[in-house]
């Protein structure tokens, strides 16, 4: 692997740009710039630091408002003149109380799974009486919780068999309605995620 260092040579007024990116999300948050010393301190601190060019000083992000960016790992790119960082948020990353720079909010931390968990929730609180999910809340948690019952049995069965599509097709099923149950219940992912990042060794 190529250990690429930052060429402040390359910098504008000695500056290079510095993209922030989620390192779970991998959404765009922030732009900014850095001098060597900032370099410097986000690498020994782990807390991101630019050198602000309208206040022209150091300015570790979150220094007010505890809105930390905390680094996950710093790369050089090709010609080694664009840095990026990735960091996981602590907060709003914009000033103007947005998730990032551009206005967006930084959702989509499980990707499909993330926008099925909002599909769930929207036919939850609608009126559409033809919602299948709708018509699952409506019968109740323990309905629920026996329907992931048997898409977990039916899920077996396809593992015992070899033909793989069917195990999977049950599989989607399964996990579909144990985002429902999750939600009937008052969770999301997150929830268990979080239970399981804690378990880790
Ligand atoms: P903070 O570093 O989050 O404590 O914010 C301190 C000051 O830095 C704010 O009052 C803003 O002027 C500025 N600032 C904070 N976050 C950003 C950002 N994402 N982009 C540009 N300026 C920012
Ligand atoms: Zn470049
Ligand atoms: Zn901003
Ligand atoms: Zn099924």
């Amino acid at each position: 692997m190529i250990n690429r260092e930052p060429d402040f040579n390359k910098a504008e007024k000695g500056l290079l740009p510095a993209i922030i990116q989620d390192a779970t999300t991998k959404n765009v948050l922030m732009l900014g710039y850095m001098n060597p010393e900032a370099y410097q301190i986000t690498l020994e601190t782990g807390k991101v630091t630019f050198f602000s060019r309208s206040r022209n000083k150091i300015w570790t992000k979150g220094e007010e408002s505890g809105n930390f960016l905390y680094l996950t790992e710093a790369k050089v790119d090709c010609d080694n003149d664009t840095l990026l960082i990735k960091v996981q948020p602590k907060g709003p990353v914009c000033h103007m109380g947005t998730d990032n720079c551009w206005g967006e909010a930084n959702l989509q931390k499980y990707g499909f799974l993330s926008e099925l968990e909002r599909c769930i929730d929207d036919r939850r609180k609608g009126s559409a009486t033809n919602s299948y999910i709708r018509g699952l809340f409506d019968k109740g948690i323990n309905s629920i919780a026996q329907k992931v019952g048997e898409e977990a049995v039916e899920m077996i069965i396809e593992a015992k068999d070899t033909n793989d599509q069917l195990f999977l097709n049950e599989s989607a099923d399964l996990l579909f309605h144990y985002l429902i149950l999750l939600q009937a219940k008052g969770f999301q992912l997150q929830d268990v995620v979080n239970i399981l990042e804690k378990r880790k060794k």
